[in-house]
């Protein structure tokens, strides 16, 4: 079971890697991600969220470069199973949904596919593209749905080279209001 520190630990040892051909390191984007949430009052759970977004890229030993070879990591899906064994809904669902609401604001909303960065459009394709029709109506019918959009706006400008953010200890504060079991 994933604890806080191990969660941190895992920041800590492998969230040094670039993170998918942009300007960032892996532990830089998530701290930005938070810094949003956290600006925007976001609920405890969601800024856990955001911080653990893309903590399936640290739990696999995929290179960093995949995409560009053809290879969906499929980190939302391995995020979402590490963080149910210790969280919520309201933090698993949206990180499961983050790359769902990317393909659903490509469908909906033209402008935001074209401020895509590069590394993006390529995972796009490789994640299935825009949302069809049905593809939407379904994702619309989560009740996390709306976290995740909100999520993902937060995800896409999380890729400031240099920006100053205060640092995961500061976030371990909203992982331990949103544990299933605090006590434990
Ligand atoms: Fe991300």
């Amino acid at each position: 079971m994933p604890r806080i520190d191990a969660i941190l630990k895992l920041f800590h040892e492998r969230g040094h890697s670039e993170y998918g051909g942009e300007p960032v390191t892996q532990l830089e984007h998530a701290l930005q991600c938070a810094t949003l949430a956290e600006a925007e009052h976001a609920s405890p759970a969601l800024i856990a969220a955001a911080l653990l977004h893309d903590i399936g890229h640290l739990l696999h030993q995929l290179p960093d470069d995949a995409p560009d070879h053809g290879v969906d990591d499929v980190h939302e899906e391995l995020g979402y199973r590490y963080l149910s064994q210790q969280f919520g809904t309201g933090v698993a669902e949206p990180v499961r949904l983050h790359v769902p609401a990317k393909r659903y604001l490509c469908a909906i909303n033209a402008e935001y596919m074209a401020r895509l960065s590069p590394p993006s459009v390529m995972s796009l394709a490789l994640q299935g593209g825009p949302m069809s029709a049905d593809e939407m109506a379904s994702f619309e019918a989560n009740p996390f749905a709306m976290d995740a959009v909100r999520l993902r706006k937060w995800d896409d400008e999380a890729k400031v080279s240099g920006l100053p953010t205060p640092n995961a200890e500061h976030f371990a504060q909203y992982l331990r209001a949103a544990l299933t079991h605090p006590a434990d």
